[in-house]
């Protein structure tokens, strides 16, 4: 069988995503192979296909026993013999598996890493052909990272303790360069095929809300956009999940807890019923997610502020692994950076593991204080740039709240700063501003200083929300010590002159609670039949009642709405939807064909024709959305606005209004692009730069021009010569 027989076979999918089909022909050639695939980018597919294609059995070493069976299930579902080895079973138990496994009943053992130097195990390797180990959540070896497991140290050892080596192959979602580098070296990998895709992922929505009341803006908010679907909310502590999940109950939503605290059964029940789809949310401390492969969570909300970007962004990651649209939203507090600060405080750690932890926090504080795009700043954390400055799906992308110019507030901040001789933090910076009589303020005789109560008129909020800003702009610096103090960066003279203007988001200067609505969100074209869409889902949990699964393991959403646009009548139709392999079909097939038939004749629905309709649907919303932002753009030029101006007005940044006219010209409209260059020498100098560079690697071009030429005068030229 070719692997995309089996892919079509087994997993009812017709094409790879990204970087598997790589991976796979690595491993079936015999490689070993090191995948970094973001949450939802299908690392299990890489093993599992491999595994029923290789002759001989494969390990799969994986941190989180409690998922085993949930794994194991799904398999065996998709029609690949599978099961698991970890402490979940008893001696009786165990050496019944081992004479299954030893009769060639299975493909893929699961296993603990804990188990595999036990005598018994090392017994049954001997035995029996093992042609491939995956390792899933592969950075649990790295020492650096947050998820280190130490049973994964031992993962070597076994791997060299057998008589003939297998394929290895490991896979992650977290890592930077330092881990990853470290994953190799400790797995020894030889030689791998190497995959790393990139952490874009474009089905999530990212936001972060400042709000004085947590609680009933996440009532709010769920009851507002939903009603029906399942949510993770992340909270720092026991404590408040317990509350939480006692308020949301209140309120009448299907809620349970999941932290550290709990008697282990309830914990792991709670984690069934969500996993399940019995409780609609689930209110959890950082305890819980690792591993779980929960598809269609449709929102994760961060009621605190996590320890950095890499925790932050894994948490986050769980929504939408099925790759439907899904709602990520932090809220943001600054007393939630002081509990974080503390936390890393009062650890023993040394100094430099701890700067590094300031620094990662810090990271994460300006990620919630930036008005660019969030995604961007995500994946700049991960060493990515990405290609657009404007993701369109993002709260700062998306929100059209009015800038106000902030930069007189900005110069008597910074100049507040100086006064003080860089010696003090925020809190102190604010009290000196707003002219407080405070013992220490008085004390250091920061009253004597020239900028002592210039921000009289403020509120305590609105100072730190500035200062906040400038930090993430890059204006403030902060130390890494354990009382950070701000500092002056070299760009904040430029403010400090009144050469560069600061603009803010008005709402948040009042710290009104923006009211963000689903629908605000960039819809994806969701057109499937809502009715037929709702009975499916309602097949769909009776089956899993009768069989004790949970109901992603039948079909996952993003299946029965596909049969819910495309209205299969027959096997062949039906074996075209995404998610439904041979094994399935003939499984479940006959029971969903029968509600859909039933409900085309009751509706009198004709498929084809309602196939059409989508199609046309999904050109026209897609056309009309991006025309009408284009449109708004050329508008403004036509008024003769420089692009910067252009930018401020339209809240997007000047690389986006390059993007923009460029389309419109692409679409014919005529643009005067040396309208946008200042002096021709510059063109020159860029010209031949390109020249030498070529045209692909704006980086390289950059790097060979000086320092005052930015990526966007790049684009200008390159857009005015027509060169792409
Ligand atoms: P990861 O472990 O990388 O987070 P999973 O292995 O859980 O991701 O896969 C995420 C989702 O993508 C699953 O619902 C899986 O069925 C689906 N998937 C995997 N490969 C493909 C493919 N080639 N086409 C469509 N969906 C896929």
């Amino acid at each position: 069988m070719d692997i995309y027989n089996a892919l079509k076979t087994y997993f009812g999918y017709n094409e790879f995503k990204d970087g598997q089909k790589k991976l796979i022909l690595g491993a079936l050639k015999g490689n070993d192979v090191l995948g970094i695939m973001p949450t939802g980018g299908g690392k299990s597919l890489c093993y599992q296909l491999p595994a029923v294609l290789l002759d001989g059995l494969t390990l799969v070493v994986s941190p989180l026993i409690s998922l085993m069976k949930d794994q194991v299930d799904s398999l065996n579902e998709l029609g690949i013999s599978s099961t698991y080895i970890n402490s979940t079973l008893n001696d009786n138990e165990l050496n019944y598996r081992f004479q299954e496994i030893r009769k060639g009943k299975y493909k893929i053992i699961y296993v603990a890493p804990e188990r595999l130097n036990t005598y018994s195990f090392n017994n049954l390797v001997r035995d029996i052909k093992i042609s491939m180990i995956a390792i899933d959540e592969a950075h649990c070896i790295s020492q650096w990272g947050h998820d280190f497991r130490p049973s994964y140290t031992e993962i070597p050892r076994f791997i060299n303790s057998m008589p003939n080596r297998p394929i290895i192959v490991a896979y992650t979602a977290t890592a930077t360069n330092l881990i990853i580098e470290e994953i190799k070296e400790l797995l020894e990998l030889r030689n791998p095929v190497e995959s790393i895709i990139g952490f874009d992922r474009p089905n999530l929505f990212y936001q972060v809300v400042k709000v004085s009341n947590k609680m009933s803006y996440v009532i709010d908010y769920i009851k507002n956009n939903f009603m029906e679907e399942s949510g993770i909310i992340y909270c720092a502590t026991r404590i408040t999940a317990e509350s939480v999940t006692e308020k949301l109950n209140q309120q009448g939503f299907n809620a349970v807890a999941y932290h550290g605290g709990m008697n282990p059964s309830i914990r792991q029940q709670n984690q069934d019923d969500f996993i399940f789809n019995k409780v609609q949310i689930i209110v959890a401390t950082n305890a819980f997610g690792m591993g779980i492969d929960k598809p269609d969570v449709r929102f994760v909300i961060h009621y605190n502020m996590p320890q950095n970007m890499e925790a932050y962004y894994q948490e986050a990651g769980r929504a939408g692994r099925d790759g439907e649209p899904s709602y990520c939203t932090l809220l943001y507090s600054s007393s939630d950076i002081v509990k974080q600060k503390l936390l890393i405080q009062n650890c023993t750690f040394s100094e430099q593991r701890e700067n590094i932890l300031y620094e990662n926090l810090q990271y994460l504080v300006d990620y919630c204080n930036t008005n660019d795009c969030l995604r961007a700043k995500i994946l700049e954390y991960f060493g990515e740039t990405s290609e657009a400055s404007n993701c369109n799906n993002c709260g700062n992308c998306l929100d059209n709240s009015e800038m106000v110019d902030i930069t007189l507030e900005a110069q008597k901040i910074l100049s507040c700063i100086y006064r003080v001789q860089e010696r003090f933090g925020v809190s102190a910076i604010i009290q000196v501003l707003r002219g407080s009589k405070n013992k220490k303020v008085l004390e250091f005789g920061l009253d004597k200083v020239s900028t002592y109560g210039i921000m009289k008129e403020y509120s305590e909020s609105t100072v730190r929300e500035i200062i906040m800003t400038l930090i993430s702009k890059g204006y403030i610096l902060v130390t890494t010590d354990k009382f950070p103090v701000l500092r002056l960066s070299k760009k904040s003279v430029d403010v400090l002159k009144g050469n560069e203007k600061v603009y803010h988001k008005r709402h948040l200067l009042e710290l009104k609670s923006p009211s963000k609505e689903k629908d605000n969100h960039a819809s994806s074209s969701e057109l499937f039949d809502e009715e037929l869409f709702l009975k499916l889902k309602e097949l769909r949990y009776s089956i899993s009642q009768e069989k004790g699964m949970a109901p992603f393991m039948i079909f996952h959403d993003s299946t029965l709405k596909e049969m819910a646009t495309y209205f299969p009548q027959s096997k062949a139709a039906m074996l075209t939807i995404k998610g439904v392999g041979l094994k399935k079909f003939e499984t479940y097939g006959d029971f969903f064909l029968d509600v859909i038939t039933e409900y085309c004749d009751k509706s009198q629905i004709n498929p084809i024709e309602k196939i059409v309709e989508v199609a046309l649907k999904n050109n026209d919303d897609i056309n009309n959305a991006t025309n009408d932002r284009y449109k708004r753009t050329y508008e403004l030029y036509q008024q003769n606005l420089t692009l910067k101006e252009i930018a401020e007005q339209r809240n997007f940044t000047v690389n986006t209004i390059i993007e923009h006219l460029s389309k419109c010209m692409k679409n014919g409209q005529t643009i005067d692009w040396s309208r946008f260059i200042d002096n021709p020498e510059k063109e020159d100098k860029i010209l031949s730069a390109i020249n030498k560079a070529g045209i692909e690697k704006l980086k390289s071009i950059k790097e060979m021009l000086p320092e005052e030429i930015c990526y966007e005068d790049i684009k200008i030229v390159i857009a005015k010569n027509k060169l792409r």
